[in-house]
C-alpha cells in the first residue's frame, strides 16, 4: 500500500495518545505505534521509569518487537511522537522498518528543553544499511503540547 495514502493524522493521535498514558504513570511523554497497509499493529509509550531501563524508549521498544514477533518489518511504518533518538533510529534501521513518521523534530524538541539536540535520525539512516523513508512534523503543534507540558 503507498505510504502516502495512510491516515497520517490518525495514527500520530495513536502515538500522542500513547505519549501522554506514559507521562500519567510517571514515564516521560513519549509514544509510538507500528502500522501496516493503514491499521495499527502495536504500540508503546516510554517506560524508562517504570521498568528502570533507560533502553525503554518507545521506538526501541517497537523495533525489537518488530524484529522478533513479526516477519514483515519492511512494510511496518512507525509514527512516533518525537523523532527517534540515535538509539532508536539505529534499533529501526537494524529492524528495517519501511518509514518513521514523527510529530516533533529532535531539534524543536532539544530548544523546547533547552538542550544540545543530538544527531538526527535521518543521518543514523543515511548511516545505516537500511532504506528507512521519515516523513516529519505531523500534527506538530499537537506534539509540542507535550513537551511544553513536561519542562
Ligand atoms: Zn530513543
Amino acid at each position: 500500500m503507498d505510504l502516502d495514502a495512510f491516515d497520517h493524522e490518525s495514527h500520530m493521535r495513536e502515538a500522542l495518545d500513547c505519549a501522554r498514558e506514559a507521562a500519567a504513570r510517571g514515564d516521560e511523554p513519549f509514544g509510538s505505534v507500528l502500522v501496516k497497509d493503514d491499521e495499527v499493529v502495536l504500540t508503546a509509550g516510554n517506560r524508562i521509569n517504570s521498568e528502570n531501563d533507560l533502553r525503554a524508549h518507545p521506538e526501541l521498544t517497537l523495533a525489537k518487537r518488530a524484529a522478533a514477533e513479526r516477519d514483515d518489518a519492511d512494510e511496518l511504518v512507525m509514527y512516533t511522537s518525537t523523532e527517534p533518538c540515535p538509539m532508536c533510529a539505529g534499533g529501526i534501521d537494524i529492524a528495517g522498518l519501511r518509514a518513521v513518521v514523527y510529530s516533533v523534530s529532535g531539534e524543536r524538541a532539544a530548544e523546547l528543553h533547552g538542550t544540545d539536540p543530538l544527531l538526527s535520525s535521518t543521518a543514523v539512516f543515511e548511516a545505516g544499511r537500511s532504506d528507512v523513508r521519515v516523513i516529519p512534523d505531523v500534527l506538530k503543534a499537537e506534539g509540542e503540547k507535550l513537551h511544553d507540558a513536561h519542562r
